[in-house]
């Protein structure tokens, strides 16, 4: 059974829920080339077709679309989906991050601002204390929040009802969400890693909307550079539309893009330097482990958090480094990406080499 949470003390003040300015789409560099509906996303077909599914229902039945979490890698298209959602529904929406959501009062007007159907969009919401998410429980479940206003004998409770509302959670970290919340969400969609040939398609579109001439070859050459995220195949083309409009008369061609990427530091197989620095500090300083990723962060000199949820999950889908149960270890092609020689299977340690899942 989960607790009724209840909000203790502070009720907000009028200017405290007023409407936040955030029912637009997050002021990033990507804000021209974020897709606007869920049509114009490449990839993630899977996802794609279960969300639209949903949606078409939610439509027919004119009922609000049930909870969706989003988890996976960061730039792989979570903020995208869930900005795109409602637009395809044709609802309002608000954007909140988890991390600055600090106490219940801070979500209240968020959850008193949403219209009937209208979208709630909490990214990074494993970061979310432990008393914001209990009173977010009965919100997502029964529409509802309980206010209990003054202290002591003059305490008293106000349940406070709210339109029924669709909320989309973000996270980085799908494991750091307690099971209480993960089965509040109706569906939850996990994001992978792009191919090559769709973060081609990426790019090519992209190459349009910034104006610039592309060979396909190049486009295909950025895409393999990409560590299969679309938020970097966005960065590397316009690098290398700055490098081509500086050095060049202005056409990306294989050769200019390979340029402009090896003065990146980016590597043939879509490494940057960060990368790099974390597999060579595993070879160097490790010996090629087994090595916990603290220690690792600690000597590259990079917050944990980072390495886990930006540097690793590539190098692991590539299957350039293992995470066993003793820590981090570098595969033969990890060695071989480097240019060292993997240690003879004989110095193996059996239980070192057992990749660990969870
Ligand atoms: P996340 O929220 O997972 O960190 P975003 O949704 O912010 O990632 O995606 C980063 C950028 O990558 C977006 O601004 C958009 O330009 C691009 N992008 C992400 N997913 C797609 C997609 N499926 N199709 C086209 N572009 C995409």
């Amino acid at each position: 059974m989960a607790r009724e949470p209840v909000l203790q003390g502070d009720f907000p003040t009028d200017d405290e829920r007023q409407p936040r300015p955030n029912n637009e789409i997050p002021a990033d560099d990507d804000r021209d080339l974020r897709p606007q509906h869920m049509t114009d996303m490449v990839g993630q077909r899977e996802v794609y077709e279960r969300i639209e599914i949903a949606v078409d229902a939610s439509t027919k039945r004119a009922e609000p679309l049930g909870h969706i979490l989003f988890d996976g890698p960061p730039g792989l298209g979570k903020t995208t989906f869930a900005t795109c959602i409602p637009r395809d529904l044709g609802v309002d929406f608000q954007i909140a991050s988890g991390a600055a959501l600090a106490a219940p009062k801070d979500l209240i007007p968020y959850l008193t601002n949403a219209q009937e159907g209208s979208v709630l969009f909490i990214d990074e919401i494993h970061r979310l204390p432990k008393t914001v998410e209990e009173f977010l429980y009965p919100a997502m479940e029964d529409f509802r929040v309980d206010i209990v206003l003054g202290e002591g004998v003059n305490a008293r409770t106000l349940c406070m009802n709210l339109k029924p509302f669709t909320l989309i959670g973000a996270t980085t970290r799908t494991g750091l969400l307690s099971a209480p919340l993960r089965d509040r969400f109706q569906m939850r969609e996990h994001l992978d890693f792009y191919t090559v040939e769709e973060l081609a398609e990426i790019v090519l579109r992209n190459a349009v909307k910034l104006d610039v001439r592309i060979e396909d070859e190049a486009a295909f050459e950025i895409a393999r550079r990409s560590r299969g995220t679309p938020r970097l195949a966005n960065n590397r083309l316009r690098w290398v539309r700055d490098y081509v409009t500086s050095k060049a008369d202005g056409c990306i061609s294989l050769t200019l893009a390979g340029d402009a990427l090896a003065m990146q530091g980016i590597d043939v197989a879509g490494l940057d330097n960060q990368d790099r620095k974390y597999l060579e500090t595993i070879l160097r300083v490790f010996q090629g482990g087994p090595v916990g990723a603290e220690a690792v962060a600690h000597t590259i000199n990079v917050p944990v958090d980072t390495l886990i949820d930006e540097v690793e999950p590539f190098l692991l889908r590539s299957e350039l480094v293992v995470r066993t149960p003793r820590g981090r270890k570098l595969t033969e092609a990890g060695f071989e990406h480097l240019g060292a020689v993997p240690p003879e299977p004989a110095d193996v340690d059996d239980e070192a080499e057992r990749p660990l899942f969870d």
